[in-house]
Formats: structure tokens, sequence, C-alpha cells
């Protein structure tokens, strides 16, 4: 039963991620009294940066899509009030925004360059693979289509969005197999949705193509940082009446009669309201709840989903006098003979703050099976052998990417972090970099995620609707929605 609240009714939201302070504006926008409630000491969660050696490294924001005048991802910054406050730069202007490097000997082509625009990207493949000119039209028809129900934002406003999508869950692999495609197309076509966590094989169509056509839509990065990112959405929702309370984490979610009735935390404290909103992992949600107010089939449910892997990250800076900064991102891997690819590495070189030095970020896959050894150790206690092994990889992968930047002169590693890294920072299971999977068989369940077995109790974040700042604040839409019910919300809120 959906939830229809009083003006002023308190609501209480469990984290201070993008989805948590998103969410919690989007709320106080509608009259609600909102209350954050984050672990950490400071809000922010995976969009926080942090500081090291003065430089400024971000976690979980390293460029965004969709950010120019009436794009989708700016619609939503302007409804949060939030645009005027970003100095943005935009990528692509003079070349790309990636260029894929494909280091395997035999990789044809060794290089494609991602330009911005659906027509300029249609028309480097057809250039890159001048004999797949119908494959490439089939490919771009499904792009043009997610473009379109993206940027209409049709999955909000139309009545039934979960039977529209298992029309569009036809794994990516088994569409570019479809189309005929070369397996040198394939892996361009396919990197989209390595970088959000989902093996081809597995990726609905329509997951990965709304996921590209969000950078294709334009490409941009933070001119500041994400600590500075999450100080203004801190700032417009204290000035709407919002508060954020940190340091405390949420130890339980009160529930009485099947009706959530609001938060006890780490210190005790309690806090009562009958709006409950989760931003953190589902499955620490239901452990929140506690198994006496959730049948045993819900809870099995959502501690069944797969989630995606984590990361390794490298931050490091090299001399400004012998490196200039990458105006675009760069991603290195391998294809193999059928065009899967693996090994896939994300480089950013860009002003670190300081003049006489540039950051060089590396992402790369989470390689767990090397934490293993330190699975229950806490952050800041894990030792020597564990610095030792994250140095050791951070060389390996610095090895690995200077065949494409050049030798990187005067580096100095600064930091360096692991998926344990991420899971105690933000109780990410298994430090999981975008939640829930959404793979073909996920697909439902994860759209389902938003309304729970409680009611007042609705879960928002990246594991609802998709990952990403953008996926994350359309989450909180869909949430909102749910709350407010679809005529309250397609009256009052306008993007
Ligand atoms: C390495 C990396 C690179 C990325 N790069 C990009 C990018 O370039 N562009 C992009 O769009 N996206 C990127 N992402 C994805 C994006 O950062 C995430 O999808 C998004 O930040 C998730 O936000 P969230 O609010 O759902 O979760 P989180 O940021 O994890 O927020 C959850 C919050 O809840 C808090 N919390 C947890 N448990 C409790 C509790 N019991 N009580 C109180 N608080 C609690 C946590 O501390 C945390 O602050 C990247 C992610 C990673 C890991």
């Amino acid at each position: 039963m959906r939830h229809l609240p009083r003006q002023n009714e308190k609501a209480l939201i469990i984290g201070s991620g993008i989805g948590g302070l998103s969410m919690a504006i989007m709320l106080s926008k509608l009259g609600f009294s909102v209350t954050v409630i984050e672990k950490n000491r400071q809000p922010g969660g995976m969009l926080r940066s942090y500081v090291r050696r003065g430089i400024h490294c971000n976690v979980g924001v390293h460029y965004l899509g969709a950010l120019d005048k009436g794009q989708v991802l700016r619609r939503l910054f302007d409804y949060l009030g939030i645009t005027e406050k970003l100095p943005l730069k935009r990528m692509g202007v003079n070349g790309p925004v990636d260029r894929y490097y494909f280091t395997n000997a035999d990789a044809d082509p060794r290089q494609f360059d991602m330009p911005v625009g659906l027509d300029a990207y249609e028309a480097r493949l057809k250039e890159a693979f001048p004999k797949e000119q119908g494959e490439i039209n089939g490919f771009m028809a499904l792009l043009r289509q997610s473009a379109g129900e993206l940027d209409r934002l049709e999955f909000l406003f139309r009545n039934q969005p979960v039977a529209d999508l298992i029309d569009q869950t036809e794994p990516l692999w088994e569409v570019l197999d479809r189309l005929g495609c070369s397996p040198g197309l394939k892996g361009v076509l396919s990197v989209p949705s390595v970088w959000i966590g989902v093996p081809p094989p597995l990726c609905p169509q329509f997951y990965h193509t709304i996921t590209l056509a969000s950078y294709l839509f334009s490409a941009w990065r933070l001119e500041s940082n994400g600590a500075h990112l999450v100080k203004v959405l801190v700032q417009r929702l204290t000035d709407l009446g919002g508060k954020v309370l940190c340091g405390q984490a949420v130890r339980r979610i009160n529930v009485r009669g099947g009706y959530a009735t609001g938060l006890t935390l780490e210190n005790g404290e309690q806090h009562d309201a009958p709006l409950v909103i989760g931003t953190v992992h589902p499955n620490i949600v239901v452990d929140l709840i506690g198994p006496e107010n959730v049948k045993p089939s819900y809870r099995r449910r959502i501690k069944g989903l797969v989630n995606t892997d984590g990361m390794f990250a490298v931050n490091a800076v090299v001399s400004a006098d012998t490196h200039k900064p990458l105006p675009y991102n760069m991603f290195s891997m391998k294809a193999d003979t059928d065009g899967a690819v693996h090994d896939v590495i994300y480089t950013q070189l860009r002003p670190s703050g300081r003049p006489e030095s540039l950051l060089l970020t590396l992402i790369t896959s989470g390689h767990d099976e090397l934490w293993r050894p330190w699975e229950k150790t806490h952050s800041g206690y894990r030792g020597a052998d564990y610095g030792a092994a994250k140095i050791a990889l951070a060389h390996a992968l610095i090895k690995k990417v200077e065949p494409v930047t050049g030798q990187l002169e005067g580096l100095e590693m600064i930091d360096t972090y692991t998926p344990l890294t991420i899971r105690d920072w933000v109780n990410s299971p298994n430090g999981s970099a975008y939640g829930v999977m959404r793979s073909d068989s996920q697909m439902l369940s994860a759209a389902l995620l938003n309304r729970t077995a409680v009611k007042g109790l609705y879960l928002a974040g990246q594991s609802v609707m998709a990952p990403g700042i953008l996926g994350t604040i359309l989450g909180s839409l869909v949430t909102t929605k749910f709350i407010v019910g679809p005529e309250r919300f397609s009256r009052e809120v306008q993007l």
C-alpha cells in the first residue's frame, strides 16, 4: 500500500551518499521534514573525495554524462537546485571523451576514440568497421531507442515501467551475435557494460545502451572534487530545512505491526518517523529490519541477489613538467578471439591542484581473491603485508598502462584502495562498487526493490534503479513517486 504523507511529516533517511542526499532534497521540496543519518563522520559516501598530500582524490565520481542544458542529468541537477554551484568542465570538445586501447597483439582496431554525439559515434564506428554498416545500423537503432527513452524519462512517467523492461532485457552479447558483429566491433561496443560491472553476456541491452547514451549526450568532469559536490548537496538540503546527522550508524529499523516507526542508532538514540528510506545496500537494510519483521522468503530474495564486483584503485602524482593532462578517459584492455574484453584499466590524468604535479588515477577490477587474507580486518588495522600487496598490484597496473600513457616520469604513489576499503567505508557487501548487479536474470528483481515488505519503509540508492550519479538520482525519483503516489508526483515534480 502506498504511503500518503501529511504536510511536514517526518522522514528518516539512512545514508548520505548521492542516493540519500538526493532523496532528502526531493522529499524536503515536497514538504517533508527530513533527517539523514550517516555512519561516517563526514557525509557523501562514495561521492566524497579524500585528501592525500593536499590533493583531492575522487572515489565515485570521475566523469558525468548528459549535463548539457536540457539533458537528463542537467534537468535532475536543476530540479535538485545544485547546477549553479558546480563548476564543470566539458569533455570531448577537440577530441574524444574516451579512448579505448586494445593491448593484445592481434587487436583490430588497436585504438577506438569515442566522440560526443550519437551521430558522431555512428560515423566513427562506420569508419573503424567499414564492412559492418548493417550491423552498426542495427545497434544504433537500439541505442537511439534507449537514448530517447532516457531523455523523455519514460520509465518515470509511464504507468508500467517494469512490464516494458522485460522486452529489453536480451543480453548485450546475444544482441551483438544476432546482429552478426565481428569480434573487433563487439569489443568496442561492449566497454560500457564492463565499466558498470555487468559482463556483456549478462548485461541487458537496455541497461548497456542507456549508460552509453548518457555519455554520448555530453560528458563532463567536476572542476572541483567529490567533497565539493557533497558540500553543495548538503547546503541545498540545509537551506530547505533538512538535517544531516553524521557519525551515527543506524543499528535497527523499528517496526510495529508491519509499519516502520523509526530508527535506533548505535548510541541507543531513538528517532521516530512514519517514513524511513534506506539508501544503503538492500542486504544491510534487511539486517537492520530484523528477522522477526520480514518473511524469510523476502529476506532470502534480497540476500540471494548477486552483486557487482569491487574495484581496486591507484592514485599517484606525476611531474607536470614532463606530462600533459589528458582531456579524455583512457580504457586499456585485452580482447579475446570472440571480442570479450578483460583486464580493463580506466586511466585518468588530470590537474592535481598543485602546479608541479598531475594526478594519475587508475581503476580496475577488485582482484577480490588477493584481499581474502584480510577479509576479517578493518580499514587502518590491516598491517604491513596488506600495504605491500596493494603497492605490488599498483606497480603492476602502472607497468600495464605505460605502453599507452608513455613512461610515467617522477611517479609517486599517494594512495591505493581495495574492495575492503569501500566495504568498510560505505557498508557495501564485499566492497561491491555498484551494488546489486543489473544482469538479465536480476533486472526485474532490482526494478522491484524500491518498496519493501514493511509499510513506510522504502529503498533508494544505487541498487534500486541503476548505479552512477545519474542512475542513483533516477532511483530516488522512482522511490519518491512510490512514496507520494503517481498523481502528486506528476503534478509536483517538474523535470
Ligand atoms: C571506483 C568507483 C568509481 C566510480 N566512478 C563513477 C563515475 O565516474 N561516474 C558515476 O556516475 N558513478 C561512478 N561510480 C558509481 C557511483 O559513485 C555510485 O553509484 C554512487 O555514488 C552510489 O551512491 P549511493 O548513495 O547509492 O551509495 P553510497 O555512496 O555507498 O552511500 C551509502 C551511505 O550509507 C552509509 N551507511 C551505510 N550503512 C549505514 C548505517 N548502518 N547507518 C548509517 N549510514 C550508513 C554509508 O557510509 C554511505 O555514506 C563509481 C563507483 C566507484 C566505486
